[in-house]
């Protein structure tokens, strides 16, 4: 099957002034080389901590962050090279959820304008068929037409996240990003989300880019999982795979701090020393090193490049040279 979309070698720089007097500049890398392939119908997760680069990377897709180098092809087309007005055609295909849709939903338009401001935006329809498309997308998120009458302030946290999916998916798109998207709500409640989720991406055969923190929501939601550190993809496998075996020395950290309730299949908890350096002081070789329990010399000044392991499993880490 053709892959949905193909990123390659994608980078978002900033340049930064920093000192008293704002003197000298240096780089932040945001995002350092990023490569990814993701199918159709699939849900690829992204997680890291946060300063990882995967919110950047999400929104760059859509280019609602422009990168600075680097190509993103959505079904064949490098939609980096696209001018506003193709770019704009494109959001019928591509959408985005955010944490927070209070923050994205304007507080004094009722959930119906809000929904049918894409619609009047994209797409030609009558008035008639722009309510009875808002009515049906109200019903398909499990909500009532009622609830297009409300206001934001109106509605709980799980509901308003209903109309942030809702909005996302009225005009059709083949690809969503879903940016932290149940974070901001009560466990109970998330996996409520989530099941609406995976439901509709089977109804609608939707692809899905889902950007989290939260290893155990992702455990549940994706089928193929990409660990970022300062900016780089360091492991990419399916997701149980990654879940038994991870790879690289980062993801082990990062799993072994989930709280697993069956002591047989408990890990050691792996303690990282400090904090991530942060996109502006990237150490060179290996951005990890600084941190990794297992960094060996070559580390410090050799960059590893992500590698296959086996299968579809690859990592970026001199432990897995053959
Ligand atoms: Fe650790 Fe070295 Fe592997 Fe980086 S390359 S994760 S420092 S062992």
């Amino acid at each position: 099957a053709m892959p949905m979309l193909e990123i390659k070698d994608l980078k978002k720089h900033y340049s930064v002034r920093k000192g008293i007097f704002r003197q000298s500049e240096e780089t932040a890398k945001a995002l350092d080389g990023v490569s990814l392939t993701i199918g159709k119908g699939e849900t690829f997760a992204v997680v890291g901590e946060s300063g990882c680069g995967k919110t950047t990377l999400g929104k760059t897709l859509l280019r609602l962050i422009e990168p600075t180098a680097g190509s993103i092809r959505f079904e064949g087309t490098d939609i980096t090279q696209l001018n506003a007005e193709e770019m704009r055609r494109l959001k019928t295909d591509m959408q985005i959820v955010f944490q927070d849709p209070y923050g994205s939903l304007d507080p004094k338009w009722t959930i119906r304008k809000t929904l049918e401001e894409p619609l009047r935006t994209h797409l030609r329809l009558s008035g008639d068929a722009i309510r009875a498309k808002v009515d049906e997308m109200l019903q398909v998120v499990g909500l009532t037409p009622h609830h297009g009458d409300r206001y934001p302030h109106e509605l709980s946290g799980g509901q308003r996240q209903r109309i942030g999916i809702a909005r996302a998916l009225i005009l059709e798109p083949k690809f969503v990003v879903f940016d932290e998207p149940v974070s901001a709500l009560d466990v109970s409640i998330q996996a409520q989300i989530l099941n609406l989720m995976q439901d509709l991406q089977n109804r609608l055969a939707l692809t899905y880019l889902f950007v989290s923190h939260d290893l155990s929501v992702v455990r549940f939601i994706s089928d193929r999982i990409g660990v970022m550190y300062l900016g780089r993809m360091v492991e990419v496998g399916p997701t149980d795979e990654v879940f038994s075996h991870p790879l690289h020395p980062y993801t082990q950290a990062l799993i072994s701090a989930i709280p697993e309730p069956d002591p047989a299949k408990r890990r050691e908890r792996i303690v990282l020393a400090g904090d991530v350096p942060g996109p502006r002081n990237q150490p060179p070789g290996c951005a990890f090193h600084t941190r990794c329990p297992m960094a060996m010399p070559e580390c410090r000044s050799i960059r590893p490049e992500l590698q296959t392991v086996s299968g579809n499993h690859a990592t970026a880490c001199h432990l897995y040279k053959d």
